[in-house]
């Protein structure tokens, strides 16, 4: 079923793991996906696949973290598509270390990405979302920042972050027609999680109680759901998406 017919979503991190996913769940719902990442090559492979299902699909360069990079992007993806309806911010890091050896550095990296580039963008778009009065936002966030992480004092702070940016845009922008919403991804199989070793990967499958990481399109089903037209009357909540980890 096209739920998403005539509409165009923005996916920033989109050239792999769960922001391929997004934008391929997203296309094959219908909508035309304007993949945002680092390089343009990164999303070469999201485009040829979201095109291979019928779709229009734009790649675009930016750092979300720096807001000159994100206006000449997001101007670069209105003329291109003419209008967005959905934005999913996507990208981010992680720079792992416990709290008496992360560097400044390392703070600020996870901060600027994950959390800046979350409002740099939805700031951005907020402009065509509001002249329209509609507008989807899914913010990617993380059950890190509901539960917290020795070792990730920096993620779980900016996926907090995240949380509190959600819940107070949804009460800004709610009176226009916009919803504003975070998933909070347990662990999901991706790059960003390849690196955990065995040993930390049997502690962390004892702490979910359906006893498996999770996949991409775990996350990107919950995305599908909060863009589409069945999740109208919903803005401001946090989904965990975790496998009962944070219950
Ligand atoms: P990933 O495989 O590392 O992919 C992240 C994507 O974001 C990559 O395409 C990366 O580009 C891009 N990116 C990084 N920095 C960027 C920047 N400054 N500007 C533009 N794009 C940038 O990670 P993932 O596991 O799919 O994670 C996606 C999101 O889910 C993140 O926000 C993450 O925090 C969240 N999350 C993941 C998990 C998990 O278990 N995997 C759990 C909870 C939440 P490059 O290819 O250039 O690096």
């Amino acid at each position: 079923m096209n739920q998403l017919a005539n509409q165009v979503a923005v996916v920033t991190g989109a050239g792999r793991g769960i922001g391929q996913a997004i934008a391929l769940k997203l296309a094959a719902a219908g909508a035309d996906i304007a993949c945002v990442d680092l390089k343009l090559e990164f999303c070469e492979e999201t485009v040829q696949k979201a095109q291979a299902l019928g779709r229009k699909a734009w790649a675009f360069a930016a750092n979300v973290s720096e807001a000159a990079s994100v206006t000449t992007a997001v101007e670069q993806i209105l003329a291109a598509t003419g209008k967005v309806d959905i934005l999913v911010n996507n990208a981010g890091i992680t720079k792992d270390g416990l709290l008496m050896r992360m560097s400044e550095a390392d703070w600020d990296a996870v901060l600027d990405i994950n959390l800046k580039g979350t409002f740099l963008f939805t700031k951005a778009f907020s402009r065509s979302f509001l002249k329209q009065q509609s507008g989807r936002i899914v913010n990617i966030a993380s059950v890190i920042g509901i539960m917290g992480n020795a070792g990730q004092c920096n993620y779980g702070a900016s996926k907090a972050g995240v949380i509190g940016f959600t819940k107070s845009v949804a009460r800004e922008l709610a009176s226009r027609g916009i919803t504003v919403n975070a998933i909070a991804p347990g662990f999901i199989e991706t790059a960003m999680t390849a690196k955990i070793s065995p040993e930390a990967r049997e502690a962390l499958l004892k702490q979910i109680p359906l006893g498996t990481l999770g996949q991409p399109d775990d996350v990107a089903d919950a995305v599908l759901f909060l863009a589409s037209p069945a999740a109208r009357y919903i803005t401001g909540q946090v989904l965990p998406v975790d496998g009962g980890m944070a219950m």
